[in-house]
């Protein structure tokens, strides 16, 4: 049931070698792109990627410099904005201030001539959808941050677009209410069944929606997949680094046999287990997962590859985990995420400063990254 998944499945939006300038300025620099009905795809990336410039020329704000793109199998370069199968929900909402809950909703649907009685219908409907029924006489000033951003859901869902757009949906909420929205999010996409493109810089909130992500990085794609492949098997150091944090190591490759390669690099020699094809002597990098370290205070019983020794420099406390930065005996610095290990008797933690440690890990861990 997840067509993201099936390599004959026909895209629904299919995204052709679209270019965006502004003047001199590439902001989207030929980018192609393939999104399936029932999506909830995110364009991930830092500020001024070009992300929104993308959503905004799908919603037909913006025209393309060049390229073209269709939805549902109708190309869109000549149909306005308004004519087109998408709507799109911003992150000030844009509710009307003077008016009620349910007309805000309604209003869309009033100025394209539904009849009063439908009106009153649909928007019941999508106000029980997202759980404001009894709020439906209030008024903007009347409603909380999360609130507001599910009437600004609800009238962007009323009109029943194809494709909704959402430009960092929850950017205007707090923390803790965002993370709690994340879910009602999918919970709603997920009943109404509307593809939904949603534009955040927020690796988390990516990761936690998406049935697919698309991480931007100067008007390009660096990598387009699940959430655990980009996590798991990132392509570059770019997506190593911009998702979650990572450990990077350069080397060089020692010795590639073929079903493992080891790589000399500043932590140590790294065995790495898994598929790629590089030369004997090319110059590499390793991603390695600060989660995917062991921690020792003991030393290993052999020694081998995969192993270093260090010094405790800082502690980061979490609460369920801790950071741990390690110094190694040649000055290479290694991120460490471990369980907190703390004596209930005087409340210390078992591992601390200054403290001589060693770090192992499995040769399935490591990344190897030629870009
Ligand atoms: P942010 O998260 O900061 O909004 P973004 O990835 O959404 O970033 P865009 O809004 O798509 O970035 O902008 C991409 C680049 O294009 C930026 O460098 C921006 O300054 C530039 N840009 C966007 N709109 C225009 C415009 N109308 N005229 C000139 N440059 C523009």
């Amino acid at each position: 049931d997840s067509p993201w998944l099936d390599p004959d499945a026909e895209p629904f939006i299919k995204v052709r070698g679209i270019t965006k300038k502004f003047g001199a300025f590439t902001a989207v620099n030929n980018v192609d792109l393939d999104i399936y009905r029932g999506e909830l795809f995110c364009l991930l990336g830092g500020s001024g990627c070009g992300k929104s410039t993308l959503l905004r020329m799908l919603a037909g704000f913006e025209q393309p410099t060049s390229g073209s793109f269709s939805i549902d199998g109708v190309e869109m370069a000549n149909v306005p904005a308004y004519e087109r199968p998408t709507n799109m929900m911003f992150q000030s909402y844009a509710l009307f201030p003077h008016m009620t809950v349910e007309k805000n909703v309604g209003y869309g649907l009033k100025q394209s001539g539904v009849p009063k009685s439908e009106i009153e219908d649909r928007v019941n409907d999508i106000l029980k959808l997202v759980e404001l029924q009894d709020f439906k006489k209030r008024k903007p000033h009347q409603l909380s941050g999360g609130q507001s951003q599910r009437v600004a859901l609800a009238r962007a869902l009323v009109k029943e677009p194809k494709v909704l757009l959402l430009d960092e949906p929850l950017g205007a909420l707090d923390k803790r209410l965002r993370e709690q929205t994340q879910f009602e999010l999918m919970n709603i996409q997920e009943k109404v069944g509307i593809t939904f493109i949603v534009v955040t810089h927020d690796q988390e909130e990516a990761m936690t929606l998406s049935t697919r992500i698309a991480v931007m990085d100067a008007g390009q794609f660096s990598q387009i997949g699940t959430p655990t492949e980009i996590y798991e098997f990132p392509e570059s150091r770019f997506v190593a680094d911009f998702i979650g944090s990572t450990n990077i190591f350069e080397g060089r490759v020692a010795e590639e046999s073929g079903d493992h390669v080891t790589v000399d690099t500043e932590a140590g020699p790294v065995l790495i287990d898994h598929g790629m094809s590089v030369q004997n002597g090319a110059r590499v990098f390793i991603a390695l997962r600060p989660e995917k370290i062991q921690l020792t205070k003991e030393p290993p019983v052999a020694a081998g590859p995969n192993q270093a020794k260090g010094v405790v420099e800082d502690i980061g406390y979490l609460g369920d985990v801790s950071i741990y930065r390690v110094r190694l005996d040649n000055g290479t610095l290694v991120d460490v995420t471990a369980p907190n290990l703390v004596r209930p008797k005087n409340r210390t933690h078992k591992i601390t400063w200054e403290e001589d440690v060693y770090l192992s890990w499995s040769a399935s861990s490591p990344i190897l990254l030629t870009k």
